[in-house]
């Protein structure tokens, strides 16, 4: 098991940096931003598989009440989004004062950076996961703890999170890159034993048969993180929440921009809690589809892990039967010629042979398959 601690408080340079660099804070002197998966022009036609947005448009009503609300733009919102906090603490059965609403999830991961860490109180995340979280360590200038997997099959390494020492740790569950879930067992275990602020990232709840919401009422120092991005089909209004012990919400509620959320996106997301038939019907819809592309992918013996999320992350085999890391860029690059976007993670040993593909449309599935089955049956010189 490794544990490293990177970035952290930096020495000051000696040498005497030029303008502007010469002004900046000490994080930033050193930090790299986050790189967003590739967004194309929207007049290409790829299939864009790649950075796991839901494949519908959001739901009629929507797009009814945002245009109903453009008349009131020249007035500022609602500072502390009532309607939409109450309808989501409703939603999951919670208080209102357990739940705070932001510009996307990641506006909620950023709150609890700049809430619960510094250059002296450290940051933990399991590697790999969301990579946004050592991005937000890198700003707020705080060490980061990496928490290393035991094996391909991404188990949570319960006893290395709880004795990390970290203040604040972010754990993605359901787990990106890979899919799997992880047991509410196992993840209050951690609650128990673990010292500092454990975040869930459940940005794939939706998708999944289990999550964490029950453990709130028995754990003070759990924060729940959920988006509209994914399963409310709203990636482009930036919508998420936090849901949490009152008092930690409550700092949460100090620490974020006055109007983190605009009069749009509070009636949007309103409109698509809303319309709960939609919202099932997709998810069902997609649910589907990536069952049946996993039955696709088992038929081909490729190694798969069980997803509770909608994307899908496999290994894939050539025509000679094999795997590894130059068959998975062979296939991300033989599949991004024809314009269907799946993503390809080489960083790691535990993701570079594997790619994740998010589940699209039945028809877009079918046409990967395609691509796919095309690619399987040539000769790739190695
Ligand atoms: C997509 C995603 C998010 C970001 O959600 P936004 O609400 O769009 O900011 C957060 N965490 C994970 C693990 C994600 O995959």
């Amino acid at each position: 098991m490794e544990h490293r601690f990177k970035s952290g408080p930096h020495p000051v340079s000696k040498v005497e940096a030029s303008f502007p660099d010469k002004f900046l804070s000490s994080p930033l002197r050193f930090h790299e931003a986050y790189v967003p998966g590739e967004q194309p022009a929207s007049f290409t036609k790829a299939i864009k598989l790649n950075t796991n947005e839901n494949p519908y448009p959001p739901s009629p009503l929507v797009q009814k009440k945002i245009a109903a609300e453009i008349h009131g733009l020249n007035l500022y919102p609602n500072a502390k989004s009532n309607d939409l906090r109450k309808r989501i603490a409703e939603m999951h059965d919670l208080e209102f004062e357990q739940v705070i609403v932001g510009n996307g999830s990641d506006d909620l991961l950023n709150l609890c950076v700049r809430s619960f860490a510094d250059p002296e109180k450290s940051i933990g995340m399991l590697e790999p996961s969301y990579s946004l979280y050592k991005v937000l360590a890198s700003i707020q200038g705080a060490p980061l703890k990496e928490v290393r997997f035991h094996s391909q099959r991404f188990e949570l390494p319960v006893d290395d999170i709880v004795s990390s020492g970290t203040n604040l740790f972010f754990l993605t569950c359901p787990h990106a890159p890979s899919g799997r879930t992880y047991a509410t067992s196992l993840i209050e275990e951690i609650c128990s034993d673990f010292k500092g602020i454990l975040v869930v990232d459940e940005a794939y709840a939706d998708f999944a048969r289990e999550n964490a919401i029950s453990l709130l009422s028995k754990h003070r120092n759990l924060v729940i993180t959920r988006t509209f991005s994914k399963s409310y089909s709203l990636a482009g209004l930036r919508v998420g929440y936090a849901m949490g012990d009152p008092a930690v919400i409550r700092i949460l509620d100090k620490a974020r921009e006055a109007y983190n959320l605009d009069r749009l996106a509070q009636v949007g997301a309103l409109a698509a809690l809303q319309d709960q038939k939609y919202f099932n019907d997709k998810r069902t819809e997609i649910i589907r589809s990536r069952d049946s592309f996993g039955r696709v992918l088992e038929n081909w013996g490729w190694t798969t892990v069980p997803s509770s999320a909608n994307f899908i992350f496999t290994e894939p085999v050539d025509a000679k039967g094999r795997s590894g890391q130059k068959t998975a860029r062979d296939l991300f690059d033989y599949l991004s010629a024809r314009q269907v976007l799946v993503r390809y993670f080489p960083q790691s040993p535990l993701t570079s042979s594997y790619l994740r593909i998010s589940i699209g449309k039945p028809e877009q599935m079918t046409m990967l398959i395609d691509h796919i089955e095309e690619w399987k049956k040539q000769e790739h010189p190695k």
